[in-house]
């Protein structure tokens, strides 16, 4: 069985007499350590589908197994000790509570796992390190900038090594540059510990980072492939960034010693 397997899901939402259809019949298998992305326009049923896979909200209709459990059939108390052993979030809005520094923000969810102060401070001020904050330990959120908060946030995401971290459109308050830093440092983070990670995002940009693109579209599953064409391009890219540094080096090399 795959760590994620999503069968015949179904989401239709009531309000007032119209019936709103969020996810119309979604299966899906994601895999241990796959790093995927849930693309689609706004209002096509990505944070749905991603909320029943981590167990916030209920379907209407169809299941959700996690390493074998179908999280769709726990009671709300199950469900909230299997999300705080298994699964780890990063919010667009952060999240972090305001009255806490960075480290406790980081520690927090080590308190479930019994762990003693001591040991809870080391693995957050490590895991800090990672997200490259080692200046900021002891800031509050409202002394960090949008990128310094989010790195808290993924710092908080995987410290606990959980199962999966899901991520629902993590830089949406980001501006781009910070995007791409904030990008690179979680899915450096997803490689590092081999977690499973998905994200939610509108952004074709963003889903360029990820292994596999799952496209959406009006709650149904129009694609899903390995980002292959898009990596390849990456890739290309990165190449002719490196000749043209190569060729302007060997030009200005060659300037000097003309004006030698
Ligand atoms: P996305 O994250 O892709 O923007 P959502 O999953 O939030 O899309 O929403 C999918 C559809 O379900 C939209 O039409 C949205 O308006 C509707 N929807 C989402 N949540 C609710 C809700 N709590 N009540 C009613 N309709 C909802
Ligand atoms: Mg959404």
């Amino acid at each position: 069985m795959s760590l994620i397997e999503v069968r015949d899901l179904r989401k239709v939402y009531h309000v007032d007499t119209e019936r709103i259809v969020a996810l119309n019949r979604i299966n899906l298998k994601i895999e241990k350590g796959e790093i995927c992305c849930v693309l689609g326009t706004s209002g096509s049923g990505k944070s749905t589908l991603l909320n029943i896979m981590a167990g916030l909200e209920k379907p209407s209709l169809g299941s959700v197994f996690i390493d074998g459990v179908d999280i769709c059939q726990l009671s709300e108390k199950k469900l909230a000790a299997f999300r705080q052993k298994n699964i780890g979030f990063v919010f667009q809005s952060y999240n972090l509570m305001s009255t806490q520094t960075a480290i406790e923000n980081v520690a927090m969810p080590l308190m479930f796992r019994g762990m003693s102060k001591k040991k809870r401070n080391h693995y957050a001020i490590e895991m800090l390190k990672a997200v490259k904050l080692d200046g900021r330990m002891g800031h509050k959120p409202s002394q960090m900038s949008g990128g310094q908060q989010q790195r808290v946030g993924i710092a908080r995401a995987f410290v606990a090594r959980p199962k999966i971290v899901y991520a629902d459109e993590p830089t949406g308050n980001l501006d781009s540059h910070t995007t791409i830093e904030v990008m690179e440092i979680m899915i450096d983070m997803a490689r590092r510990y081999k977690e499973t990670l998905i994200i939610v995002t509108h952004d074709q940009e963003i889903a360029s980072y990820a292994d596999r693109i799952i496209y959406l579209l009006d709650g149904n599953i129009k694609s899903d492939k390995p980002n292959e064409s898009i990596m390849k391009t990456k890739r290309e890219k990165d190449s002719e960034t490196a000749k043209q540094v190569k060729d302007q080096k060997k030009n200005e090399e060659g300037k000097s010693n003309e004006e030698k």
